[in-house]
């Protein structure tokens, strides 16, 4: 059911009702299918390898055997963390968007199965989580840090997935069961708010799916509520848990990012659907002054490891980037629907820069193992306490492995929208769109072996009785495309970071169009001083690192200064990593002086423009120790150092493809040295 009451299958994860305040709605009722290519790959390896595993950890974890102690009445036994019950409902989730792409009799059983267990688990009055139930702990009695609404928000989006999905209701059942007590508890009430968002859009899209406006009102004064002192202190302060200011006064993010960015996402689902302007302006300040001071090149977020949190402004050291990947999935999250509140293809960019970055990056090439951070640079010998920062199977705390499944399992829905009369496609990739316009259906088929090439090909494969429009993004890292309808150049309309071509499709009608992937080198704003004098190496969507694995032999990428110049693309198919697009660039490699003594130096290598002048080992040497040490500098460009060291050819990898081999040192940023 929709907000308007009609069932709607097909549809993805956060869809505005008809009478929200959206620029755009997503392609609705399953008109969005991945065919082949990278994404495609992905899902399938989603389907065949990461959620088997999640299945067998939902075993050995002690998740599923959480709700068995709870359905047996047992007051002892529970397992890890508070919010181990949500790990299960992200990977229901993904098996409710997975059911709706393919058919699978083992991940069918056990959502019957897993549904079945949490029908018994759950109390009379809809309440259900195990760690609560299984301890004793009094409901909602600490709420700061008991994540019971948390849990209640991921159960709430896995019945919705599995409706949508895979067109089974039984589990939203239990969802709404939940819902209900929460409305009749936390409605009206000055009852307390979770310390950790998440039921706030999933109430939202619990309206938009049922019709039943409680929900939406209920999630509105959970977001109003914060800013109020009302939540108390989880042991890391207010500004951790985004309750020191109302939701509408906040101009800038703070705290625990999975936090702030799941709040900014029912924010911006309960603003539209209330058509609550300045609410929604609210989001959208927030969100610009994330991308300008807060946002790694990779699209991740947080710079902080202390309480995984947003930084100052423009604190984003490589080294320390934290990048939960659950924050990459939030702000995914939080972009489509400012993508679907605006229109504004940047959302969409931001999109497309986390997904084959920062999210990318998660998950090992076999689909087994997962980042849990996600750094800009892995020194060697890394440690933070015991942890050699590699992907790993499982954590204890667990949140991201899930999390990349459910996103995995619904990218098809995040490809394009449809706005008066037009069909905007938002990610390249190659996959069957289709959407009712102007009286019938426009459908086109789009083949791209994007993001390895530029080249877009929309095929129409049906198309409406009358005119209609057929939109492209223009990713702001690319030159304006030329379009072809067929073989003619046609005049497209720029608007808001897209080019419109208006008119009668007609089945076969073909749009061509190139965007510029040359590999290129992006420079930090000079106020990112922990990269000050670097440069990175980034083609199409995707950013570049050097990995220890594809240096020549000798070289340490730690030594590295880069020679900005021609910069050269292989194709290859690596061990472990399977196919890519390597980038070859000039740099020199000079060994650092293995002295005692500070590493700090009295005079040049570090301020060219004191004219001071040393030797050139100490001076090489300072830049390629990195752009912690070039504080001086007063320019973003190339920088200080010298080229002075032994030319070599230097290798990037795509970032997302980094650690699947022997788990030596990568940078993104690589000193620049003065040609
Ligand atoms: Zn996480």
């Amino acid at each position: 059911m929709t907000a308007s009451g009609e069932s709607q299958p097909g549809r993805g994860p956060a869809v505005p009702s008809a009478s929200a305040t959206v620029a755009h709605q997503p392609v609705s009722g399953g008109g969005a299918r991945l065919s082949a290519g990278l994404l495609h790959a992905w899902q399938q390896r989603n389907a065949e390898a990461s959620l088997p595993l999640a299945l067998r950890q939902l075993e050995t974890a002690g998740n599923l055997a959480n709700v068995r102690l709870a359905v047996s009445g047992a007051r002892e036994g529970y397992r890890g963390p508070v919010f181990m019950d949500s790990d299960i409902y992200k990977v229901l989730e993904a098996i409710g968007w997975e059911l709706g792409r393919s058919p699978d009799e083992g991940l069918a059983s056990f959502l019957a199965e897993t549904t079945l267990l949490l029908e018994k688990a759950q109390q009379p009055d809809g309440y259900l989580n195990s760690y609560m139930q299984v301890t004793g702990r009094p409901r909602y009695s600490f709420l700061a840090s008991s994540h019971e609404l948390y849990c209640a928000g991921h159960l709430i989006q896995a019945g919705i997935a599995c409706q949508r999905g895979a067109g089974d209701p039984a589990l939203l059942a239990v969802a709404r069961r939940f819902a209900d007590h929460l409305v009749d508890h936390f409605l009206d009430r000055q009852e307390g708010i979770d310390g950790h968002p998440i039921v706030e859009s999933a109430l939202a899209e619990l309206y938009r799916e049922t019709g039943h406006e409680p929900y939406l009102r209920l999630a509105g004064q959970f977001i109003e509520r914060r800013g109020h002192g009302l939540i108390g202190d989880s042991g890391f302060g207010s500004r951790y848990l985004q309750d020191h200011e109302p939701v509408r006064d906040t101009v800038t993010e703070v705290g625990h990012v999975v936090r702030a960015l799941y709040l900014d996402t029912g924010v911006a689902d309960v603003a539209t659907e209330t058509g609550d302007a300045a609410l929604l302006q609210s989001s959208l300040t927030r969100w610009a002054d994330m991308v300008a001071a807060k946002t790694y090149l990779t699209g991740g977020n947080g710079s902080r490891h202390e309480g995984e949190s947003f930084g100052d402004r423009f604190e984003l050291p490589p080294d320390r980037a934290y990048n939960e990947t659950c924050a990459a999935i939030a702000s995914f999250q939080w972009a489509w629907r400012l993508l679907l509140a605006t229109g504004d293809a940047g959302y969409a960019d931001l999109m497309e820069r986390i997904l084959y970055n920062g999210f990318a990056s998660s998950t090992a090439t076999d689909g087994t193992r997962f980042f849990y951070v996600n750094p800009l640079q892995r020194r060697a010998d890394h440690f933070e306490k015991d942890d050699p920062g590699r992907r790993r199977k499982w954590f204890n705390c667990a949140c991201c492995p899930p999390n990349i499944m459910r996103t995995m399992a619904s990218l098809q829905h995040y490809l394009a929208t449809v706005s008066a009369g037009t069909l905007y496609v938002q990610q390249f990739t190659c996959a069957t769109l289709s959407a009712p316009l102007a009286g019938g259906v426009l459908t086109v088929e789009m083949a791209t072996d994007y993001p390895w090439a530029g080249s877009v090909e929309l095929r129409v494969t049906s198309a409406p009785p009358q005119a209609c429009g057929l939109a492209v993004r223009v990713p702001a890292w690319s030159a304006v495309p030329q379009i072809r309808r067929n073989e003619d150049l046609v005049e497209a309309d720029p608007e808001r970071g897209y080019l419109v071509v208006r008119g009668q499709w007609r089945p076969g009608d073909v749009l061509r169009f190139e965007l510029d992937t040359t590999p290129r080198l992006t420079y930090p704003d000079r106020r990112v001083e922990a990269v000050r004098g670097t440069a990175a190496i980034e083609r199409g969507p995707l950013v570049y690192c050097v990995e220890q694995a594809d240096q020549p032999a000798g070289t340490e990428v730690a030594d590295l200064a880069l020679v900005p110049g021609e910069l050269e693309e292989v194709s290859a198919t690596l061990p472990g990593v399977g196919s890519t697009i390597l980038i070859r660039a000039s740099a020199v490699h000079r060994p650092q002086p293995q002295q005692p003594g500070l590493p700090y130096h009295a005079a040049a290598g570090t301020a060219p423009a004191s004219g001071a002048q040393t030797s050139g080992a100490q001076a090489s040497g300072a830049q390629a120790s990195g752009a912690q040490a070039s504080g001086a500098q007063t320019s973003e460009a190339p920088a200080s150092g010298d080229a002075d060291g032994e030319p070599v050819t230097t290798t990037a990898i795509p970032y997302f493809q980094w650690d699947n081999r022997d788990g030596r040192p990568m940078q993104v940023w690589i000193p620049v040295a003065n040609a």
